[in-house]
């Protein structure tokens, strides 16, 4: 056999690259992330309000951009090549939030910080759907073997996130910003390393689509450097829309529902009737997904801004820093998955897999709940005492069991009920659809923000906050559960 060709664990050697690969790029995403809100209300002085929603724009531009790198990928670049630029793209933008000034309002420096989040928007949008994309096509169409490497590929994801969350939590935390973000540009590097060094266990299925029309020049230039040179190009348009987050909301909504309609258009004209029953299913599915990450991405917002000020973080001795605590959810999901993947086909065997739309409604349910615990535990505690930590894991357990409902069952829904020709469309509009709630967690985590609170009581605020937000998921939980038998009939299965 040749190299290529051999497995592992009974996988094809090429997802181990992808594994590592993606976990060291998942390192420097989160570890970065666990360390943006704190950056930007002590380093930057903004104000909780503004920091969120500075935090709701980037969060939800790097999960807009794939749709665009999926499309040129598809196209022009093949998906290797693609996650090769972008990579190469995060890793300057991470070094560049190395450049910290001496902070405050009104340093300059400031525009450095601007522009080293566009170039991380920009390649991660090269990067993050065209490697989960590079994964299923190891496997022949039939493969039974693709929801497992999924699952092993999740994996990755997480362990990635953990370290990186632990190591630039706290070099960033402790030493100083600067090393904290140095770390997760370091990461990406290693990433890459993997990544080119494994080429030849991607035996070839991640080339570009033709090779003459990528090297057909315009103006005497090939296509290739055309589209690495406008990409480059648009990290400046990036740099000031993610300045101007209210721009972003209004682009995130009005291209949001031109793309759901575009969807349901392409469902009335060229589908079948069952086709078309499928894709209203997953237009069901998508419009809840702002929901849940609505809530879940104020892990990175308000959660911490709420852990640093407001929780006991003493643990065994130690004074835990803020950012850390990131780190529990993928440590919950690492030791949880193989439980969870194990539960649903036991539970399949017996006939009593919940369906995919009650799966989703019982995410909603339990995200809800992860809040509403945090702030029932709050109010047992006193609210003038620190609020003890083992609430702050039980939040992030409820969180990873709803996440896991959610996120990686929703990613194989898309791709069994979207119609082969539009797999690609529907798995950009799945994450675009995510863009949708981390802007939304944004403003629930401005809504928050201490200066809106009255005579000092940010603790209260975010309590208020969270009780209100918790019960409407909970009760769009209960509801989507309710109608969750009449969804799975659309899904034709
Ligand atoms: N945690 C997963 C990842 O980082 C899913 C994130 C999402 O869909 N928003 O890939």
């Amino acid at each position: 056999l040749a190299p290529a060709e051999k497995t592992l664990l009974g996988h094809p050697r090429g997802l181990f690259i992808l594994f590592f690969a993606e976990m060291w790029e998942r390192f420097s995403y989160y570890g970065m992330r666990a360390l943006l809100i704190l950056y930007l209300t002590k380093h930057w002085l903004f104000s909780d309000g503004d920091a969120s929603l500075t935090y709701g724009a980037y969060t939800s531009l790097v999960y807009i951009t794939p749709v665009l790198g999926g499309y040129l990928a598809d196209r022009y670049l093949g998906q290797r090549k693609a996650v090769l630029f972008g990579g190469i793209v995060i890793a300057i933008g991470h070094f560049l939030m190395t450049f910290e000034g001496s902070g405050g309002q009104g340093d300059p420096t400031i525009s450095i910080f601007w522009l080293a989040l566009a170039f991380i928007i920009v390649g991660t949008g090269f990067l993050k759907g065209n490697i989960s994309v590079i994964v299923g096509k190891l496997y022949p169409r039939t493969d039974v073997r693709r929801d497992g490497a999924y699952t092993i590929f999740y994996m990755g994801i997480n362990l990635g996130s953990f370290i990186g969350v632990l190591i630039a939590g706290y070099l960033g935390e402790v030493y100083g910003w600067k090393y904290g973000f140095g770390a997760a540009g370091v990461g990406m590097l290693l990433g890459l390393v993997v990544f080119v060094l494994g080429k030849p266990l991607l035996m070839g299925r991640a080339e570009p689509p033709s090779v003459e029309a990528l090297s057909r020049r315009v103006a005497g230039v090939p296509v290739e450097y055309i589209i690495y040179a406008l990409s480059l190009a648009s990290i400046g348009l990036i740099w000031a829309l993610v300045q101007f987050q209210e721009v972003v909301g209004t682009l995130l909504l009005v291209s949001g529902l031109a793309l759901l309609g575009y969807i349901l258009y392409i469902a009335h004209m060229k589908l079948t009737r069952e086709e078309r029953h499928r894709i209203y299913a997953i237009a069901f599915l998508l419009l809840l997904q702002p929901l849940f990450w609505g809530l879940f991405e104020q892990h990175g917002a308000g959660l911490t801004l709420f852990t640093d000020r407001y929780v006991d973080r003493n643990i065994l001795g130690f004074e835990v820093p803020a950012s850390l605590f990131n780190s529990v959810n993928a440590a919950f999901i690492i030791l949880l998955a193989p439980l969870f993947a194990w539960l649903w086909t036991s539970l399949g065997r017996r006939g009593m897999e919940p369906s995919t739309p009650a799966k989703f409604g019982l995410a909603l349910v339990q995200i809800g709940f992860s809040f509403l615990v945090l702030v029932w535990g709050t109010q047992a505690a006193g609210i003038e005492n620190a609020t003890p930590v083992i609430y702050i894991f039980l939040l992030y357990l409820l969180a990873t069991t709803g996440e896991l409902c959610l996120s990686p069952v929703g990613l194989s829904a898309m791709n069994r009920l979207a119609p082969w020709h539009m797999a690609g469309l529907i798995m950009g509009a799945w994450f675009f659809a995510t863009a949708g709630g981390n802007f939304m967690a944004g403003i629930i985590s401005a809504a928050a923000g201490a200066e809106n609170a009255e005579n000092g009581g940010g603790k209260e605020l975010y309590l208020q906050v969270w009780t209100t937000v918790g019960w409407i998921a909970v009760g769009i939980g209960v509801l989507v559960l309710v109608v969750a038998p009449l969804v799975k009939k659309l899904m034709h299965l």
